[in-house]
């Protein structure tokens, strides 16, 4: 028997998935847990990633990954930092495991997309309570070793009650790739250790290249954002490049191990090497030239992009198309902030999302931004923030009115409730009994906006490579379409967009009219596909 690895890093079970090779299906860690069933939830949408013969994830976070590289460059041996997925954890905790890193995006389930998921569906979020079963399953080995949370979602146990409830010997808020190597060392000598650590930004000489693949193919080319939005992360301040050099060992170091596609991650892909908010066209396509024709990448993907940037560069986007080869059948998808459609809100909490246009422009930029995006081939995934502070009723109809010009456009639009965090800290949280029926009106008009879209995007989406699973999530997308149209309407006619009593009923069993029409319905859908076929 193994005498165990000092050094275990892991993360919940959702955070250790490749998600088929989508990284939007990660959303779906968000919606409660068993709201998919678990069989299907982790077969389909969130298999584990591979194992090595050790025992060891072959792909793991990025973050995760940033940690273990940072932690062999302090000077701690290779044999004595081990990467495990919950399952396997087993296999590296012994006698002397000291200490067990988790990498955390949401660990309480109260980020934007769980409280809102969360707010509509009630339950507890499928990744909140992953890391519940990882924590106990640490706590309950008979080795005990300390345990340190850090990641994007680490704020939310800054707070001394809930570490000490959950058995947590300290946090790591900020940026880790500097303050977590002296902190393990600590632990590893058996030294007391401060409950919080804050991590300043870390210059971008000093963040080290990654030592094996993260999940996805992620690659950093960029780190902060710059454009100061006050609900936003406070870490996201200081804005920072990678040399093309840097990255393209990041590259090297995925395809080597196995992993040709790749995920280029920056809040905002376009502002690469940008000088302030000017955009530096020619170190962009550079960087796309050189990437997506280094040997053995197969693909490349974008996670970010600011639609102020689309609308400010519209031949840059048109030239990224054009490196990347994309077409109708094959586009880019990318998360973006389009957040409202009023002006007043923007004035009021996010001055620099529109920069370089003006306040006044932000209904017109977003629409622009979707015409460039769609006529270029690519698709955003936007959110939009439901409940922001001092917002009225004309701020809802402004946003509602901008999400039905977006119609024509092929994208996503996804309502999040507003989460007090970063400068709106001491604001309250919205939640579903703030909801008035002009704000049910806007969330029914963004969810049909992608049911209109979706069954077509899970079709066309490349990300998802093989074409059984394809045909599943298509399969149950098309299920889950009709379903929601169907309690959509119930909401609407019976319930005037009442949605808490909505709700309520529903969760009573009292919507079982509604529920029948939907019965007929599948019927009818029964009965249209098997005369397609
Ligand atoms: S643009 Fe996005 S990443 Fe940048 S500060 Fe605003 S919300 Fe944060």
């Amino acid at each position: 028997m193994s005498d165990g690895t000092p050094i275990i890093l892991t993360a919940d079970r959702t955070l250790m998935s490749n998600y088929v090779g989508g990284m939007f299906l990660g959303f779906s860690s968000c919606v409660p847990a068993g709201f998919i069933p678990p069989y299907f939830y982790f077969k389909i949408f969130c298999p584990p990633v591979d194992v090595s013969r050790e025992g060891a994830a072959v792909l793991a976070p990025y973050g995760t990954r940033k940690i273990e590289a940072a932690l062999l460059e302090y000077g701690f041996d290779e044999k004595d930092v081990m990467v495990v997925s919950p399952e396997h954890l087993s296999r590296a905790l012994g006698p002397d495991t000291k200490v067990v890193g988790i990498t955390e995006t949401d660990p309480m389930g109260i980020g934007p997309a769980t409280t809102t998921f969360r707010g509509l569906f009630g339950g507890y979020p499928q990744m909140a309570w992953m890391f519940l079963q990882l924590l106990l399953r640490i706590r309950l080995s008979k080795y005990k070793p300390k345990i340190i949370v850090g990641g994007p979602g680490a704020w939310q146990l800054e707070e001394e009650y809930n570490r000490k409830v959950l058995g947590i010997e300290s946090v790591v808020i900020g940026e880790g790739e500097i303050v977590v190597p002296p902190l393990f060392e600590k632990v590893v000598k058996g030294k007391n250790i401060p409950g919080v650590v804050y991590g300043d930004p870390v210059p971008e000489e000093k963040i080290p290249l990654i030592r094996r693949p993260g999940v996805c193919g992620l690659v950093e080319i960029a780190r902060g954002c710059g454009r100061g939005c006050k609900f936003c992360t406070p870490t996201l301040k200081s804005f920072r490049c990678q040399p093309l050099d840097y990255i393209l060992k990041e590259v090297e170091i995925n395809v080597r191990f196995g992993n040709p596609y790749i995920l280029l991650h920056a809040e905002d892909i376009l502002r690469y090497k940008a000088k302030g908010i000017k955009i530096n066209r020619g170190e962009v396509l550079k960087l796309f030239q050189t990437v997506s024709s280094h040997p053995g990448v197969k693909s490349v993907e974008i996670s970010h992009f600011a639609l102020s940037s689309i609308a400010a560069a519209p031949d840059l986007v048109e030239g990224i198309s054009h490196i990347l080869e994309l077409d109708s059948k094959n586009w880019l998808s990318g998360q973006t902030g389009l957040e409202t459609g009023s002006i007043r809100m923007i004035n009021q909490h996010m001055l620099g999302k529109c920069k370089p246009f003006k306040p006044e422009e932000w209904p017109d930029v977003v629409a622009q931004a979707f015409r460039v995006l769609n006529e270029n081939h690519w698709v955003p995934v936007s959110t939009l923030i439901l409940g922001l502070p001092h917002e009225t009723e004309k701020d809802i109809f402004d946003t509602l009115h901008l999400i039905r010009e977006l119609r024509s456009f092929k994208s996503m639009i996804v309502p999040l409730f507003f989460v007090a965090m970063g400068t709106l800290g001491k604001e309250k949280s919205f939640t579903l009994n703030d909801m008035k029926a002009a704000h049910t009106e806007l969330l029914l008009e963004c969810w049909e906006h992608n049911l209109n879209w979706l069954p077509e995007l899970v079709n066309e989406y490349r990300g998802i490579k093989s074409p059984l699973r394809r045909k599943v999530l298509s399969l149950i997308t098309g299920f889950a379409s009709l379903f929601a149209r169907q309690i959509f309407q119930i909401c609407r006619e019976d319930y005037e967009n009442n949605i808490q009593s909505f709700i309520n009923d529903y969760n009573t069993g009292k919507v079982r009219k509604g529920l029948l029409r939907f019965t007929k319905l599948f019927d009818r859908f029964q009965r249209l596909r098997k005369e397609s076929k």
